[in-house]
């Protein structure tokens, strides 16, 4: 199953695909996460992207796409993946069909989770990511156990520089600009699901594999309500 996640910053991509990745066995490949460990490892593309990053604008197509096909080619991406904040543009979405079908694949479906603007500014602003396996909370949706602390590997929690109100709103006009047309570009190629994004993260896990009908084996949905 090849999966596209669209939607803007803070609709729950993130949440979303590590649960699809664990239900349906495949990888999350989430192109911010690429693009931020590369800024962390202090990589020569990292430099280049750290100040864009921060600012909330888009990386350029050459350098993301590069970087997605690179992890496509990775063994574990062979039989399928859930792509998260990739494509953002039109560009990269036709770029990407280029690159799946000279691999003679291409995308089974793309997941639009839709949720309004000021909810997202509110969601964001409460965001913690964790400095060391970036499991992400909310303080005000899903707060961790202990105060500023990750519940999974006890690293500290941390507030993205691009979480910040202002940069937030930025991103918001970024996504309407750029990505929101990518909606109409897959609903016309009959492969776009709606989903709403409102609700807690397992109303919204439920939505979307009611959108999967028949793409996820029933196998791996066992235990699952
Ligand atoms: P995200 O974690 O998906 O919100 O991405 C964080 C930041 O990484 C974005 O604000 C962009 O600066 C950059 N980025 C991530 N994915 C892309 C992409 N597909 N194209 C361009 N820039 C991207």
């Amino acid at each position: 199953m090849r999966l596209i996640l669209l939607g803007p910053p803070g609709a729950g991509k993130g949440t979303q695909a590590r649960m699809l990745s664990e239900i349906a066995g495949i990888p999350q490949i989430a192109s911010g996460d690429l693009l931020r460990a590369a800024v962390r490892e202090k990589t020569e593309l990292g430099r280049k992207v750290e100040g864009i990053l921060e600012r909330g604008d888009l990386v350029p197509d050459e350098i993301v796409v590069k970087l997605i096909e690179e992890r496509l080619d990775a063994p574990d991406a062979r039989h399928g993946f859930i792509l998260d904040g990739f494509p953002r543009s039109l560009p990269q979405a036709e770029l990407l069909a280029a690159m799946l079908s000279g691999r003679g694949t291409a995308i089974d479906r793309a997941l639009a989770v839709m949720v309004p603007d000021e909810e997202i500014v509110r969601r964001i602003s409460g965001r913690r990511t964790c400095r060391k396996c970036q499991a992400m909370y909310n303080v005000a949706t899903e707060p961790p156990r202990t105060d500023g602390v990750c519940d999974k590997c006890g690293g500290e929690l941390y507030q993205r520089e691009d979480d910040a109100e202002e940069t937030v709103r930025h991103r918001l006009e970024v996504y309407n600009a750029s990505t929101r047309p990518l909606l109409d570009y897959y609903e016309r190629a009959g492969i776009l699901a709606r989903i709403d994004g409102v609700g807690s993260p397992d109303e919204v896990e439920r939505r979307m594999v009611a959108a999967l009908d028949g793409l996820i084996p029933s196998k791996s949905r066992k235990g699952k309500k």
